[in-house]
This record gives structure tokens, C-alpha cells and sequence, in this order.
């Protein structure tokens, strides 16, 4: 390599993510499918938003950052402007579709342990209504404190200039009870959650 382009590469700024895209393991698919012009929805200069592959309600998608950033931890102070621009294409996103259908309701934030990497922000309905939810990981990890909402996630980097996360605190979310996030009543598996939440959708 010579020296102008030593210097780059190790100057260049951001990294972005469509370069690490080669890899082939499960975990990196998201990279793949930022790619596919059947999964994005929108992008901007920092953003792509794509459909969520196994969509865990009837509208669930993903925003990701163009710059390559594995997951929370690699966050800095750096960061925030992107990750308030990422809420806002959430917003804007959860605005488009409620103004069709103003009965649905959103959520976006993070998977506090998320299981793919480059860094992903959820948008998603809670009506829960798909064959996709099947697990109590699925519920658990929507459901409960393992999801941060994307604003608490601001205000972490905001006051700490980083997102520290006690993965064994939020790995033991996982594998609570089934809890009902309406009503809390407590299902005692999965079938009787997915029939129990059906009683919500049909009041709506
Ligand atoms: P997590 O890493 O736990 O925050 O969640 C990763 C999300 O990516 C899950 O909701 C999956 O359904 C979704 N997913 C898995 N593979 C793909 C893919 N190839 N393209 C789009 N979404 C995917
Ligand atoms: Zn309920």
C-alpha cells in the first residue's frame, strides 16, 4: 500500500457498512440486506431502514446507521447526533403509518443484547400479531426492560459520552415470565399468550 493510501484507509473517517458486507455468518445478513432493494424502504445520506426479515408484528422494521457500528458498545459521544437522526427517521416512519391507520401503535428502541451486528434500531407495532413471534425470547426481548427505547438510549450516551449494558442483568429478562404488556396477566405459555393477545386485537 502506498503512503497517500496508507493514510486514508487509516484516516478515512467512518467506515461504511456496505463495505463489510462480504461476510457470510448469519449475524451479518443485516449488512446483506441493507443491500437488497426488496428489503429497503427508504434511506438517507446516514440511514437505511428495511423491512425486518421475520417481522415479530404486523409492521416491524429496522434503522440502521451507513457507518459501519457493530452494536451500543462501540457508541461514543461521536454518535449522538446519528443515533437522534436514526429517532427521527423513526418517527417519521411510525408518522407515515399512523396517519394511514391511526389504531396502531409503535415502539422503537434497542435490543439491549442484540443477536446481529451493525447496530439496528427497531420500529415496531405492538400489536404482536405474527406467526414470526413464537418464542418467549421473541416476547421477552420486545416486551420487557430488554428493549430500550431508542430516547433512553440518547440520554445514556448523552450523560455518559457511552452505552455500558450488564448483559447478564438483561440476558435474565430473557427468560421471565410470560407477561401480558397490556394488561399483565400471565400467560402460562406461548400458545396461551399468542390466544390471550388475539383478545386485545379483537377490541381494537
Ligand atoms: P436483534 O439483533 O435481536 O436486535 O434483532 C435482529 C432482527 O433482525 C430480528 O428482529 C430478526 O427478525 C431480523 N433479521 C434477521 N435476519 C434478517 C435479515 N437477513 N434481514 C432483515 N432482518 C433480519
Ligand atoms: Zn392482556
Amino acid at each position: 500500500m502506498d503512503k497517500m493510501k496508507r493514510q486514508s484507509f487509516m484516516h478515512g473517517g467512518p467506515v461504511p457498512a456496505k463495505k463489510a458486507a462480504t461476510g457470510g455468518h448469519w449475524s451479518m445478513k443485516l449488512l446483506q440486506s441493507m443491500e437488497d432493494p426488496n428489503m429497503v424502504v427508504e434511506s438517507d445520506s446516514l440511514t437505511v431502514t428495511i423491512k425486518d426479515a421475520f417481522p415479530k408484528a404486523k409492521h416491524h422494521y429496522l434503522i440502521l446507521p451507513k457507518e459501519s457500528i457493530s452494536s451500543l458498545s462501540s457508541l461514543t459521544a461521536k454518535h449522538v447526533s446519528l443515533l437522534e437522526h436514526m429517532d427521527e427517521r423513526g418517527q417519521s416512519l411510525t408518522k407515515q403509518l399512523t396517519d394511514k391507520n391511526p389504531n396502531l401503535e409503535f415502539r422503537q428502541g434497542y435490543h439491549a443484547v442484540p443477536s446481529m451486528s451493525q447496530l439496528h434500531m427497531h420500529v415496531i407495532s405492538q400489536d404482536f400479531d405474527s406467526i414470526c413471534l413464537k418464542t418467549k425470547k421473541h416476547w421477552n426481548s420486545f416486551t420487557s426492560d430488554f428493549f430500550i427505547d431508542s430516547q433512553q438510549i440518547i440520554k445514556m450516551l448523552k450523560s455518559q459520552n457511552k452505552v455500558e449494558i450488564d448483559r447478564g442483568k438483561y440476558e435474565a429478562l430473557l427468560k421471565a415470565d410470560l407477561v401480558c404488556h397490556r394488561c399483565k396477566h400471565n400467560p402460562k405459555n406461548m400458545p396461551a399468550l399468542v390466544q390471550h393477545i388475539n383478545t386485545h386485537l379483537s377490541q381494537q
